[in-house]
């Protein structure tokens, strides 16, 4: 059993891609998805810090299927920078399937940092674009808000938040992920291998039950 888990003035949580395209009834839904919701808000109310990652493609981005005649979600295709998965149309910019689910109710969040929005570039991480060379600008917000440790909750748990968290650890930030807060993709075998690059991360992996707001007595 984990122990518990004290959340400081020096924590943030990064709630990512909790939007509509993600879950049940979206375009490239989340198996379960959606049941990460309410416990992303009771979460997030042990945070006085909080982030909200959000997806933000123009129509026509290099990682939809759509984007490449003849090939189908889930191809994986050789892109400029690397392999790319390739995905159903999702999260385009001002279109309702990017929107937050309108159940996600954290009005305390700080920042709302957007990614995926240049045509030729997906980005999983939050912090760092897939070419693995353009930031976001995540890790100099977080450090110079004087962030030391960053908690993870969101979707999905194989994709985008496996690679915000490695990209946290090596931008030397303390990394959390709260599992039971997270649902994954898992295409073929995802899911156990992000355990086990979490794990060779130094990453903690935590269930929501073992976090303690600091202001509780104990
Ligand atoms: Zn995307």
């Amino acid at each position: 059993m984990t122990k518990t888990v004290t959340v400081n003035e020096r924590d943030v949580l990064l709630v990512v891609d909790i939007q509509n395209d993600f879950c049940p009834g979206g375009a490239l839904a989340v198996p379960r998805g959606d049941e990460v919701v309410a416990p992303i808000n009771l979460l997030a109310g042990n945070f006085a810090h909080v982030v909200l990652t959000q997806d933000w493609h123009p129509p026509g981005h290099l990682s939809f299927a759509s984007s490449h005649p003849g090939r189908r979600p889930f191809d994986t295709i050789m892109a400029p920078y690397g392999p790319q998965v390739l995905w159903p149309d999702h999260c385009v910019q001002g279109t309702r399937g990017a929107e937050f689910r309108e159940d996600l109710h954290i009005p305390h969040a700080e920042l709302v940092l957007r990614k995926g929005y240049r045509r030729g570039i997906d980005s999983y991480s939050a912090f760092c674009e897939n070419d693995r060379k353009t930031p976001t600008g995540l890790a100099g917000y977080l450090r110079e808000r004087g962030f030391e440790r960053i908690f993870l909750a969101g979707l999905a748990f194989d994709f985008c938040v496996r690679y915000s968290a490695a990209d946290a650890r090596r931008e030397g930030f303390g990394v959390i992920v709260v599992e039971d807060c997270c649902r994954a993709i898992d295409l073929e075998g995802s899911a156990a291998a992000t355990r086990e690059s979490l794990q060779a991360l130094d990453a903690v992996c935590v269930t929501a039950d073992r976090m303690v707001p600091a202001s509780t007595p104990r």
